[in-house]
């Protein structure tokens, strides 16, 4: 039966591309054609940029889907679907475009796939305002193998805005029977650490920002990891990382010209104070990150921070796809529970 098309609004909320990658995965998914207007309309370079285009053009490829619109600067898109492949993939973006969000826009889908994927990735894997390669291995797939979604990632080579050039690997295992995810407690706190990434950038960068760390957060020598690393271009990424018994959150910030060494270490800081004195369980980013694969496979519940303007528009685009699909409560202030009811209850 051919559904109505479902048309979405990227202007909506908080207007970003996370509603084009969450509309890519859901229309994947649920075999939904769709149009999306008014992408990314109100940002200063509107429309598909490099990152945006791989998302669509990356999806297209894994489901073979009909596409009208997928150019750079595009403000709209038209994407009908056909069935999931999975298989070898690759990606590159020719650009330092995060290539984290390009994997988890087609994610979703290959774990509905048949058979296993194997995907390469090539551009940015450490960018502003998007989950680092760190974020993506110690954060986000722990979360996700509880839910029983298994995915192995094995990075080859750094890429930092501007220059990209990063390339990684991601194998993705086929689920039939995912988990229903409770995260409600973090858990007793195992462990507390630093590490500051650098690569072409002079050591006392990362060294004074770990130094400001241990200074602000009171940690040891023994927490603060100084890491250089191989990348075509010059960069720098400070990682905060607690490690509790039922998640590892992680508070990250890009290095960047004109930004003094400390200030990047006060914004991390800042970040995780928020967090370690709040009754979140998920932090604000992995939040609207988990939306998706929990809406669909089974579902649960989460506690976390009071609702970003992004993961509130995210929730309104899963909502419009899948109705009812997730559901906030206040709990207290800053704190918000999150309810995802399990897709096949859905449908
Ligand atoms: P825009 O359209 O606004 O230019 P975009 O397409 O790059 O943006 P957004 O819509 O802003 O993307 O989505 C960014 C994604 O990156 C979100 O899923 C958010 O949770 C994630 N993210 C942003 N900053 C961080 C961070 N510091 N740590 C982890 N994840 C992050």
């Amino acid at each position: 039966m051919i559904k109505n098309q479902l048309i979405i609004d990227g202007s909506q909320g908080e207007g970003g591309g996370q509603i084009l990658r969450t509309s890519l995965s859901l229309a994947t998914c649920l075999g939904q054609n769709i149009k999306i207007q008014n992408i990314r309309v109100g940002r200063k370079k509107s429309g598909l940029l490099r990152q945006h285009l791989t998302c669509v053009n990356a999806s297209q490829a894994i489901c073979n889907a009909i596409v009208t619109g997928a150019k750079l600067g595009s403000t709209e898109i038209e994407f009908t679907p056909k069935t999931i492949q999975g298989g070898h993939y690759r990606f590159a973006i020719g650009t330092a475009g995060s290539t984290n969000l390009v994997f988890q826009t087609i994610l979703p889908a290959l774990l509905k796939a048949e058979v296993a994927s194997e995907v390469y990735f090539e551009g940015g894997t450490h960018n502003m305002n998007a989950p680092s390669f760190e974020f993506l291995m110690h954060g986000f797939l722990p979360i996700l193998k509880k839910m029983n979604l298994l995915v192995d990632c094995e990075l080859l080579r750094y890429g930092f805005y501007p220059k990209g050039g990063g390339q990684w690997i991601a194998k993705i295992q086929p689920c039939s029977q995912g988990h229903r995810l409770k995260l409600l407690q973090r858990g007793d706190l195992l462990s507390e650490k630093a590490m500051a990434l650098i690569a072409h950038i002079p050591l006392d960068v990362s060294e004074r920002e770990l130094k400001k760390v241990a200074q602000k957060l009171n940690w040891s020598k023994t927490q603060l990891i100084e890491k250089p690393v191989q990348s075509l271009g010059s960069g720098n990424l400070l990682s905060l990382q607690l490690q509790f018994e039922e998640i590892t959150t992680l508070f990250e910030t890009v290095g960047q010209r004109g930004i003094s060494a400390e200030k990047v270490a006060n914004q991390a800081v800042k970040k995780l104070i928020r967090y370690r004195y709040s009754n979140a369980v998920v932090d604000e980013y992995l939040a609207d990150q988990l939306l998706l694969p929990m809406a669909l496979n089974q579902g649960g519940s989460f506690i976390t921070h009071a609702l970003s303007q992004h993961t509130k528009t995210n929730i309104d685009v899963i909502n419009q796809f899948i109705q009812g699909a997730i559901s906030s409560q206040f709990i207290a202030t800053d704190t918000v529970k999150i309810k995802i009811n399990p897709l096949n209850a859905m449908l």
